[in-house]
This record gives C-alpha cells, structure tokens and sequence, in this order.
C-alpha cells in the first residue's frame, strides 16, 4: 500500500483527475465472498464521490484507479485500463528525477484526521475492524 506521501506524489502528477477529498487506508483486507475469495485493492463507494478507499493490496495504480471513479463515474472495464496507461506517467517520472522536477505539479496535501464522523459512520457501514485498529483517514487540505 503506498504511503501518504506516495499517494499525495500519485495524484499532483495529473491535473485533469481531481484528488479525492477524503482517502481511507485501510489496515486490513477486504474481502468480497464470491464463489473464491476476492481481496479489494481499493474501493470507491457510490454513495460518496468524494471518498477513496485503499486496502493493503492496493498499489499506486489503486490509488488512481479509485481517483477516476471519483471524477469521471466511469464502468469498471474503462477505469481500469485508464489507470493502467495513465499510472505510466507517474512511474517514468519516479524513474527520471530531473523530468519530474521539471514538470508543473499539482498542489496535493493531506492532513490526517484523528476522529471525525465520516471515520465512524463509515466503520460502521463498512469496516468492520476490531477495536483500536482503525483506518487511517486521511484529509484533503484546500
Ligand atoms: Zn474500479
Ligand atoms: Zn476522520
């Protein structure tokens, strides 16, 4: 999973994907029971389009992922190979310094929250995390 700073590296690379205002780490898995057992990367729920999720499977190309589902609302067949080619840029410029420090970024920073009653309405609708082991919230500052 990466970290905050790698999320906030992720998303200043792209000005046409608006960062999502609210961003979960989450630091168990989630699964899905289907006919196997399906680990989630990351998670963009419908009924907030301001909130990304990231599991412990998720990678930078989640984090991107879960960014276009906010934005654009697209399937996910779409979203998915969208964030596969895009994902490219950032890895190039993380592989090339001196492209990156010459290349206008977005000004991305977040802040984490230590309680807030987004954290425990969507523990409670979604998480379900034993006590004391809580998700990482963290804030998009404006
Ligand atoms: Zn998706
Ligand atoms: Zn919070």
């Amino acid at each position: 999973m990466p970290s905050p700073e790698e999320i906030e590296s992720i998303l200043s690379k792209y000005y046409v994907v608006s960062p999502p205002k609210h961003v979960f780490m989450l630091e168990r898995p989630a699964v899905a029971f289907t006919d196997g057992l399906a680990f989630f990367r990351g998670l963009a729920p419908s009924w907030r389009k301001d909130v990304a999720i990231i599991t412990p499977q998720g990678s930078d190309e989640t984090v991107l992922h879960e960014a276009l589902h906010n934005n654009f609302g697209l399937s996910e067949i779409i979203t998915d190979r969208a964030a596969k080619v895009l994902i490219m840029k950032h890895r190039f410029m993380e592989r090339h310094p001196l492209i990156k420090d010459l290349t206008p970024k977005r000004r991305v920073h977040y802040e984490l929250c230590h309680g807030c009653k987004l954290c425990s309405d969507l523990s409670a609708l979604l998480i379900r995390s034993p006590k004391g082991a809580s998700p990482q919230h963290l804030v998009l500052v404006e």
